[in-house]
């Protein structure tokens, strides 16, 4: 028996690293995934839902933090049977806009966020279930979905760099075409912000305007100009929010439309860090060398 073996094996295996032999017969070290992520999916506006939870899945994966699970609805109308075992997860990505969940499953996922679990909010699953009030509330702003002044006011940023909360009346939810926009960081201090560039171009995408909701809790960490020749708001908008549910971290951006969006490395390692982030409390990872810059988008081919 090999004594320093018998030693040194159980602290690896307590660190999350399981010693093993690999193909050519050297002893190889795998580090276990630390965190269990959950995608929700199964209906979406966006036919494209299927590509987009794949994508996020692989991005997931890459970063050696996450085993990553996919819960899926039927394909249309309310599902009964939709019971994900949330509490088995520390983050839970909604790539979902369909129809309400069952009452049990609502409760169950919020009883989820409450207690501490980790939410990732990416583009249209911010158009759902526009009267589900607790959701509202987690997500902290939305569009569509009936969403209008009941929802919460409009939040963006002005000219000065203040958030702004306009209670005027009117629909939320709104975008112009589609075109390469630039992010601005407005906190660079966030775990899932810190190093970015003070601002970045990210590829071709909807600009999601005059989204609206309850806002508590809300830290803007990066917005995009909406620009009225684009057929935006003239507003600083929102594209990186954080919030606070219970015990819960939700992280929220509302990019993420096509598959080409979903190819942006920008994109990519906002959606690595802030589900690092909302299952954890912490980011770990560095930032890609392909992060974008202000001069130019940068897209990672398949
Ligand atoms: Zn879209």
């Amino acid at each position: 028996m090999n004594t320093t073996r018998r030693i040194v094996l159980p602290i690896l295996v307590s660190a999350g690293i399981l010693a093993c032999a690999g193909p050519n017969g050297y002893s190889e070290l795998r580090a276990e995934p630390r965190w269990k992520a959950l995608i929700v999916d199964g209906q979406n506006n966006h036919g494209n839902w299927p590509q987009t939870t794949d994508m996020m899945k692989g991005y997931l994966k890459a970063t050696g933090l996450f085993s990553v699970d996919i819960a899926r609805t039927a394909p249309q109308g309310e599902d009964p049977a939709f019971r994900p075992e949330f509490a088995k997860y520390q983050v839970v990505v909604s790539n979902y806009n369909g129809a309400p969940w069952p009452a049990e499953t609502r409760k169950a996922f919020v009883d989820y966020v409450s207690a501490g679990g980790g939410f990732v909010v990416v583009h249209a699953a911010n158009n759902a279930f526009g009267d589900w009030s607790e959701y509202n509330t987690m997500i902290g702003l939305g569009g569509w979905g009936g969403r209008n002044e009941k929802s919460g006011p409009y939040v963006f940023v002005d000219e000065r760099g203040q958030v702004v909360r306009d209670a005027k009346p009117g629909p939320g939810g709104h975008h112009g075409p589609q075109h390469p926009f630039l992010i601005v960081t407005r906190d660079g201090d966030h775990p899932i912000t810190r190093g970015m560039p003070a601002a970045w171009m990210h590829v071709q995408d909807e600009l999601y305007d005059f989204l609206r909701g309850p806002g508590e809790n809300l830290k803007i960490l990066a917005t995009a100009f909406a620009d009225p020749a684009k057929g935006g708001s003239g507003r600083h908008e929102p594209m990186l929010m954080v919030l606070e549910y219970g015990k819960g971290r939700v992280f929220h951006t509302p990019m993420g439309h096509g598959n080409n969006s979903q190819s942006c490395s920008g994109f990519i390692a906002c959606l690595q860090r802030g589900a690092e982030w909302a299952a954890s409390g912490a980011v770990t990872q560095e930032l890609p060398e392909d992060f974008p810059t202000a001069d130019g988008v940068s897209e990672r081919k398949p």
